[in-house]
């Protein structure tokens, strides 16, 4: 495996696998890998002959300068396992390589970028837009790869790449999660076990409330029953929300089991978790 940290030479090197019509697939990551990241790379080592796993902690997608602070870092160990699980390429550039001073675009996805994560985190899909958005141009991947942990970030970028004609397909990968259920997250090593513990009430929560929508309960009474039971285990529930899965628009009265998503960010021990789940899936 190459670690590259300079886009012009990344841009070099896949243009002559580009000529070679070989098939580039990427993976954008944070680093802090886990099981749910190594899914992603395994996914695209079956369908591409050449695998990038980018490493890049993008400071523009964060809107609390502690959480980025806070943000896990394990570079060497890292690459260690990229290297063993096959990635081709780590791409892990510099922030002065992905931002020029003074950067003032911004991409407004309209209400998509405002609801659940959107409100919650001002700004945040913003920056996520602009750096998949450069990853897409520097490595032109045929297919990218994204976990549906964070459903909102899919479909943001899936604006993106229709709105923006990029040639690349988006694959998304099923959440990982542990053997209780807790979805796999670079955030968990800041949980104690008890936290972990706790924390469990996310995918639980979920699973109740998509058993109450498969029994046609009412979508207000599920968000009621569902809000107390937090507030019973002591988890300050940022949202919960039943919502159409493309649109991120709240669903009051359900028609089709077809289109909900649920979705929820709550902190426990003052890490910010979220966890979602498909009703038909
Ligand atoms: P991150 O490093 O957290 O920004 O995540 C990088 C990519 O890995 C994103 O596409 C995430 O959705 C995906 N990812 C993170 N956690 C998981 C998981 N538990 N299962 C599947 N994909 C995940």
């Amino acid at each position: 495996m190459q670690v590259i940290n300079e886009s012009s030479l990344l841009i070099d090197i896949i243009s002559t696998y580009k000529f070679q019509k070989k098939i580039i697939g990427l993976v954008p990551t944070m680093g802090a890998l886990h099981r749910g990241h190594l899914q992603l790379i395994e996914k695209a080592k079956l369908n591409c002959d050449i695998v990038v796993c980018s490493i890049y902690i993008n400071p523009t997608q964060f809107n609390n300068p502690t959480d980025l602070d806070k943000y896990p870092r394990s570079m060497t160990a890292d690459l260690a396992l990229l290297e063993e699980n096959g990635c081709d390429f780590a791409f892990c550039p510099t922030d002065e390589e992905m931002f020029e001073k003074g950067n003032t675009i911004t991409i407004d996805f309209g209400n998509i970028g405002k609801v659940l994560e959107g409100h919650f985190r001002p700004g945040h899909f913003n920056g996520v837009g602009l750096i998949v958005a450069k990853f897409l141009n520097i490595i032109q991947p045929d297919i990218a790869y994204f976990g549906q942990k964070d459903l909102q970030q899919f479909a943001i970028i899936s604006s993106l790449v229709r709105n923006l004609n990029f040639n690349t397909q988006l694959i998304r990968v099923p959440t990982v999660r542990d053997k209780n259920g807790l979805a796999l997250s670079s955030r968990n090593v800041h949980l104690s076990e008890e936290g972990k513990q706790k924390a469990l009430t996310l995918h639980t929560s979920l699973n109740t409330a998509k058993n109450r929508i498969l029994k046609n309960i009412n979508t207000k009474d599920i968000i009621t029953e569902i809000k107390a039971l937090y507030h019973s285990n002591d988890i300050a529930l940022e949202y919960f929300e039943i919502v159409n899965k493309d649109t991120f628009e709240k669903i009051i009265s359900i028609k089709s089991f077809n289109t909900i998503a649920i979705c929820v960010a709550a902190y426990v021990e003052g890490i910010r978790l979220i966890d979602n789940i498909l009703i038909n899936e």
